[in-house]
């Protein structure tokens, strides 16, 4: 681990040593990219309208664009003439934000033609085509009057045959999997141009022709997304392809969307060293809680068996369905005076982070999430959401609030808020820039959010051994998300063998270990994500503290790092250390 470490930093540095700080920052270049970069999100919102809406910019939501042949061409130039276009910068001479902002454009633009050339995902992954959460978000928009929404929706729908006639075209011996999806999702989201519509239609003032009007389109567009799922269900698929990425594009993919100093084989090393090196730690500790909590009951031979046996005791620890959205209110405030006594970062107290239950649009699935306002809305709150376990039965409560005990709820909190995703978001704003906005890169925020829960540990907050022992199972799920999803779409992992890995290895419930599984048969690399980003920071710190000695500063650290707002960790690493 330290080795693979060392050797892409001497990269970075030479990098560092090589070219900057020699070539000053040229003002007018700066001013000339500015302009640029409004001119290409211009231009991207008009191309896709989808993705506009859904950052908040609504000009276009009346617009349905057809995925057809001619969309995809459109989709090639632009990426294109933008590469040629950028080649008019002198990369050296741009300012530190535009720096990271150029690098984000390019590998948006060279991640969108190997996905239409190479990764053809619009071929074999018929759950690309779903056009309800786009009309689900017009109906459920805050952000303009219902009758001005509806009639966007009302236009909106003039599209939706054409586009599943688009979909039907492109689609090649799809996997069984992601076709499975596209119907699950279609027939369900269907529900938005029936109860949901009929529901906004009785409270606006539109004219009675105008509702006539949506209510007769509605009708042929739910005729078609069931059409779609029809034809889905009836269509010959003798070969279908495998869900499994396969090593080259998965190699490719990890690229564009981690934009990692790691390539996807390295980390997934790096992964399993680590996954061994916490199941050390822990069996150190669970050996030492093993009497406290089984008194005299003899220590079971095998080490992940010992493990398992003391963190399932420590999880009958854990709040109420009814208390678990105030605990979490409770924790908030103790975290922010935490962050600020230890000098850990500093922390905006003018924008606070308000806790909710989820909104009942947003899938009901329990758990915790963030909603932070879009790059157009700055002023919204941010919102802290909480799942409800209203309706649940008494066995999956308990099964839920075991996973979320005491212990691990704290360290949720840490990853979620304070100095988590909360936080991040509250210095990413600050340092405006509508490219990282729209293109923020995951592994960054995730990474950073991951880094946040153990640096929180290592500053001694509530230490102590049960809280490290869970703490490292929770550092586990994220390590084997990376094991897992490497090792199906690249070494044709079983579902058996990936069942051991979670389960097993993992301590999680059969139940988690099945939701797991099902996602990695869907996505590629996402589930990389957490782990490489968390590696990266961390990594970078412990270098940058080795360099400076006695004059690091963990708080300067913090808010430098957060300074470059949802860059990829590489950019940030060669920006941070070209200063040093
Ligand atoms: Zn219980
Ligand atoms: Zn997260």
């Amino acid at each position: 681990m330290k080795k693979l470490f060392v050797s892409v930093f001497a990269v970075s540095l030479l990098f560092s040593c090589n070219k900057s700080s020699k070539t000053a920052v040229d003002k007018a270049l700066n001013e000339k990219f500015d302009h640029y970069k409004n001119n290409f999100v211009d231009n991207l919102w008009k191309l896709y309208p989808g993705w506009a809406s859904g950052v908040g910019f609504h000009k276009y939501d009346s617009l349905l664009v057809v995925p057809n042949a001619d969309q995809r061409k459109k989709e090639l130039d632009f990426a294109n003439t933008q590469l040629d276009s950028l080649k008019n910068y002198n990369f050296e001479s741009l300012s530190d934000n535009n720096k990271t902002d150029f690098q984000m454009i390019k590998n948006q633009l060279e991640g969108t033609i190997f996905s239409i050339n190479e990764l053809k995902s619009s071929e074999w992954n018929p759950a690309e085509y779903n056009v309800c959460g786009v009309f689900a978000e017009i109906l459920n928009g805050k952000y303009d009057s219902l009758d001005i929404r509806l009639h966007a929706f009302n236009i909106k729908m003039n599209n939706i045959p054409a586009y599943y006639e688009a979909a039907k075209k492109n689609i090649k011996n799809p996997t069984i999997e992601h076709t499975d999806l596209a119907i699950d999702q279609n027939i369900g989201g269907s529900a938005v141009f029936e109860g949901e519509l009929n529901d906004a239609l009785s409270k606006s003032k539109l004219s009675q022709a105008e509702k006539k009007e949506i209510q007769d389109k509605a009708k042929v567009s739910v005729k078609a997304i069931k059409d779609y799922a029809e034809w889905l269900k009836n269509m010959p698929n003798k070969t279908p392809r495998s869900f499994r990425l396969g090593a080259d594009l998965f190699a490719k993919k990890f690229n564009y969307d981690i934009q990692s100093s790691y390539s996807a084989d390295e980390i997934y090393k790096i992964a399993v060293d680590h996954k061994n090196d916490l199941h050390d730690k822990m069996f150190v500790l669970a050996d030492k809680l093993w009497k406290k909590y089984n008194e005299n009951k003899p220590k079971p031979a095998d080490k992940l068996d010992l493990i398992k046996q003391v963190i399932d005791k420590i999880s009958l620890q854990h709040t109420t369905p009814e208390k678990f959205q105030s605990e979490i209110e409770k924790q908030i405030p103790e975290l922010t005076a935490y962050v600020k006594a230890k000098d850990l970062l500093y922390i905006d107290p003018s924008k606070p982070l308000v806790v909710r239950k989820e909104p009942a649009y947003m899938a009901g699935v329990a758990g915790a999430s963030i909603s932070a306002p879009g790059p157009y809305d700055k002023n919204a709150n941010t919102y802290y959401n909480v799942g409800s376990m209203s309706g649940w039965n008494a066995e999956n409560a308990e099964s839920y609030l075991r996973e979320y005990n005491d212990y691990i709820l704290q360290i949720l909190n840490i990853h979620e808020a304070i100095p988590g995703h909360y936080t991040q978001l509250v210095y990413s704003n600050q340092s405006p820039s509508i490219i990282k906005s729209i293109l923020g890169n995951g592994a960054m925020v995730e990474g950073w959010a991951v880094y946040a829960e153990k640096m929180m540990l290592e500053s001694g907050y509530k230490n102590s051994d049960e809280m490290w022992l869970m703490y490292y199972k929770w550092n586990l799920r994220t390590t084997c998300n990376t094991i897992l999803d490497y090792s199906v779409h690249t070494k044709d992992m079983a579902k058996e063998d990936a069942m051991i890995l979670l389960t097993r290895e993992a301590f999680q419930q059969q139940a988690e270990a099945e939701g797991k599984w099902k996602r990695v048969t869907l996505s590629q690399v996402q589930l990389c994500s957490y782990f490489t980003g968390y590696t990266e920071i961390y990594n970078l710190r412990e270098e940058l503290k080795k360099k400076e000695g006695d004059k690091f500063n963990l708080k300067k650290f913090h808010e430098k790092f957060l300074s470059f707002g949802s860059a990829p960790v590489k950019y940030i690493i060669e920006l941070m250390l070209s200063e040093e």
